[in-house]
């Protein structure tokens, strides 16, 4: 599986560039420049002087000459019964016009002459089709706010969402609720007119400051793309993951199985073959071996040994064959096995010598199982070729001794029951 590690390493510089530019973006998007838009210096932008004639009043607004400012010179008269100046700036077409509703606000400065209490509104006009029609220019939507006294000489920093639609615009065009929130989306001009309450009289006023400030883009736009950068990458991962790889997975799944799957065989035939390490095959009783590990596990369990060797055994082979002698010794095992209870093991434990091992026997138990086996050999019928076997019994209980010791003093009753005529039992003194 080459391709998975470096699958990995990929996915993982894919994870820090991601983090390292999201990190990035969030600092500049928070601490960054602000973005900016000189509404004095853009190109294209025309200026122009307004007053109240056009609706049959006398008021009479200028253009000031000189400086690098716009700015009107107004004189302000009361035949008219609203009577305005009104400093024009068009940006564009209307129904072209700049969307400016990613901007936080505006900073404007207004310097102000005369000789009453002056208040200007500032407007941004707005062309929507959904309200504006071209022929005519008022339809178009006044989003306003309104410079008083003390807001004149100094920088001001005006929030775009303290703009609202004038109201007499509301109500002369029947505009329903929803449309009267601002709008700055295709904003086309910017006006600046006196307050109609403002008395008759000479006034100067000069725009010295008009500058849109706000983030790059919105902070909602801006986590929105964040968040979804991070889910295409998280969908990425998990399609390269689950389809591209997924069979490889699999396979290495499958293979990993397999091999468990082995293992456990290979540990299950181990298992077998130690077992059947320490029987007999020829008998079927437990061998030299596993009588060996059998008393490696009783510790300190009461118990008695009787040790059967067969009589003159070696005459039967050397009468009969070694075939029928092996059929002796299977014969053998089977009947003394049909007269033992759970209690006890049955060990070759060499040749023709068998140990019996009698768990929680006392000597005299031990000793009447013994003398049981010897009858029921002597007894038995069905020996090969109508042979009368018969074995030798020697029976010791383990005491304080050690199960070899005991094991000993049994061997040397067998000796002795050889020695008294074979054929008997004979158990081990103390
Ligand atoms: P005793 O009464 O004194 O025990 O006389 P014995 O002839 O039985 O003498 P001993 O116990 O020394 O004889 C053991 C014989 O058992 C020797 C060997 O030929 C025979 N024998 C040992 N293992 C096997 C076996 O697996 N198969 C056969 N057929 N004979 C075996
Ligand atoms: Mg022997
Ligand atoms: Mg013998």
């Amino acid at each position: 599986m080459p391709m998975i590690p470096s699958y990995s390493r990929m996915t993982t510089l894919l994870f820090w560039c991601l983090l390292a530019a999201s990190l990035l973006a969030m600092v500049l998007f928070e601490f960054g420049p602000e973005r900016r838009l000189d509404i004095l210096s853009q190109a294209g932008l025309s200026v122009r002087a307004q007053d109240d004639r056009a609706h049959k009043g006398s008021s009479v607004a200028t253009l000031s000459q000189g400086g690098d400012r716009p700015a009107i010179q107004c004189t302000l008269r009361s035949q008219y019964a609203y009577p305005f100046c009104e400093l024009v700036l068009t940006l564009t077409d209307p129904e072209q016009g700049l969307d400016l509703s990613g901007f936080t606000g505006v900073r404007v400065r207004l310097d102000v002459e005369g000789q009453g209490v002056q208040a200007w509104r500032l407007y941004l006009r707005n062309y929507d089709p959904v309200y504006s029609t071209r022929e005519d220019e008022s339809s178009h939507k006044f989003n306003e706010v309104l410079f008083t006294a003390r807001d004149f000489g100094r920088e001001q920093d005006v929030p775009l969402n303290v703009f609202a639609p004038s109201s007499w615009w509301v109500q002369q065009y029947d505009i329903p609720l929803v449309q009267q929130g601002p709008d700055l989306h295709h904003v086309y001009a910017i006006e600046i007119a006196s307050d109609d309450k403002m008395l008759p009289g000479e006034y100067r006023l000069r725009l010295e400051r008009l500058e849109f400030y706000g983030r790059w883009c919105k902070p909602g736009d801006f986590y929105r793309y964040l968040l979804l950068g991070w889910l295409v990458y998280g969908v990425l991962l998990f399609l390269v993951q689950n389809l591209m790889f997924g069979d490889r997975l699999r396979k290495a799944r499958e293979a990993r199985l397999a091999a468990e799957a082995l293992s456990a065989s290979l540990f299950e035939q181990n298992r077998r073959t130690e077992e059947e390490a320490r029987y007999d095959p020829l008998t079927g009783a437990l061998n030299r071996l596993g009588g060996e590990k059998l008393l490696g596990e009783l510790g300190e369990m009461p118990l008695s040994f009787i040790y059967i060797d067969i009589d003159h055994f070696k005459g039967v082979n050397d009468g009969h064959g070694h075939p029928v002698g092996d059929e002796v010794l299977k014969h053998m095992v089977s009947e003394l096995l049909r007269h033992c209870d759970s209690l006890c093991r049955l060990v070759r434990w060499g040749g023709e010598e068998f140990v019996l091992v009698c768990l929680h026997y006392d000597e005299g138990r031990a000793a009447a199982l013994a003398e049981r086996l010897r009858g029921a050999l002597e007894g038995y019928r069905h020996w090969p070729l109508g042979l009368g076997i018969t074995a030798s019994f020697g029976v010791a209980e383990r005491r304080k001794d050690s199960l070899e010791q005991a094991l000993k003093r049994a061997d040397e009753a067998l000796y002795q029951a050889k020695q008294n005529g074979r054929n008997r039992v004979e158990v081990a003194p103390d």
